[in-house]
């Protein structure tokens, strides 16, 4: 073993130790309601692909015939040759749905949080971030070079004491919309007046609120009823509910001349294939039309959590799919998850650093391709196993 290897496997060790090693299972199917995973079918519950469109046949379609127009790779980033006019036609799509004058793509959610703290912010300015964030959102934080705190989740006089006590031009405040861990909401109303009060600048990530929350699924801003002015920055990903792959920001013209401009995880990358531009332009027409999908989900969670309740279950305040059940010992974390897998359910067992010490659990995800007898079978299993 060569001196590296060495340090690397005695982290590795301790990581195992404190059962928090993460294992990768091999899943031999498609995403859908069940996984086909060493020879078995496991219930899926633990997708972010909240409205079941990830195999929809529309989509499929839509994807083989970019291949068809537009070959499989992009072949350079967006300000070089790479934007194609499938890419613009989904930008003024997304801009339409959201009602926000426009919409840039980027290739994953992770380097859009990344790209737009870093191109709005920079030394001598403020970047305030909900403590329970996505990591790419305090990864953006921490990269940015500008004075950055974060506030205790949904602590609104906290958030409105730091904004009082800094003397910085720019402050950006960032905040999931709906929080992927915990699936609760940020009370955005509330932190929009506190932001408009002390000319911050609001940001709000709605990787799990789009397609999901709101009548058309425009997520948490349609369902609060804010307008741009109230949330300027708007980042919603593809790669959940619209089960394609990608991120987009949404806003106004100089929002996103900025972004094309600054943004260096939008300059410095290639494009995204074509075909899955055209792809999620399928997926957004399923996900603006379809209403029974996201009235169906709204019936299982209520289900579920009915189901929960009666059985004792210690829920979390979440009215979204995200529906976690707190298990604060690692080790009975995956013994759990475990035993869950050898009755037919995957669930995602989250542990720290994804959340804090100490608050690791199962992290249940509900879907619109699952039956009200999947949920049922799974409150069942979970009465064996907790
Ligand atoms: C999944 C997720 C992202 C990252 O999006 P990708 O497209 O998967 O990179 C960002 N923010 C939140 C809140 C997420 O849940």
């Amino acid at each position: 073993m060569t001196s590296m290897d060495a340090i690397l496997q005695a982290k590795l060790d301790q990581r195992h130790q404190q059962f928090l090693y993460r294992h990768r299972t091999h899943v031999a199917s498609g995403c859908d309601a069940v996984l086909q995973v060493d020879g078995k079918s496991l219930v899926n519950f633990c997708s972010n692909d909240y409205l079941g469109l990830a195999g929809h046949p529309d989509i499929a379609a839509a994807l083989k015939a970019g291949v068809d127009q537009y070959g499989t790779g992009s072949g350079a980033s967006h300000l070089i040759s790479g934007h194609s006019t499938a890419h613009q036609h989904l930008e003024e799509q997304l801009a339409a749905f959201t009602g926000r004058p426009r919409a840039l793509l980027f290739s994953t959610g992770y380097m859009a949080n990344l790209g737009v703290i870093n191109a709005l912010v920079n030394r001598h300015d403020l970047v305030l971030e909900d403590q329970l964030n996505h990591a790419s959102l305090l990864d953006g934080g921490h990269l940015s070079r500008a004075d950055y705190k974060r506030y205790k989740h949904n602590n609104m006089q906290q958030l409105d004491y730091l904004l009082e006590q800094s003397t910085a031009s720019r402050k950006l405040i960032v905040t999931d919309g709906v929080f992927s861990m915990d699936g609760d909401l940020a009370p955005l109303p509330e932190m929009s007046t506190v932001a408009a009060q002390h000319s911050g600048w609001l940001m709000v990530d709605d990787a799990h609120g789009m397609g999901v929350l709101g009548a058309t699924g425009a997520g948490i801003v349609e369902q609060q009823g804010l307008t741009v002015e109230q949330v300027p920055i708007l980042m919603g990903t593809l790669g959940k509910s619209f089960g394609t792959f990608g991120a987009f920001v949404a806003g106004s013209e100089a929002l996103i001349e900025t972004l094309i401009q600054f943004a260096r995880t939008y300059i410095y990358t290639t494009a995204l294939p074509p075909a899955i531009a055209a792809a999620s332009s399928a997926s957004l027409q399923l996900v603006r039309r379809e209403h029974r999908r996201r009235e169906h989900l709204q019936q299982l969670i209520q289900r579920f959590r009915d189901g929960a309740q009666q059985l004792g279950l210690q829920l979390m305040d979440s009215q979204t799919p995200i529906q976690p059940l707190l298990i604060n010992n690692d080790q009975l974390v995956m013994e759990v998850n475990q035993q869950l897998r050898s009755r037919g359910f995957m669930v995602g067992a989250i542990r720290p650093p994804t959340v804090p010490a100490g608050s690791g659990r199962l992290r249940i995800t509900l879907s619109a391709s699952h039956s009200n007898q999947q949920i049922d079978q799974l409150l069942d299993a979970l009465q064996v196993c907790l």
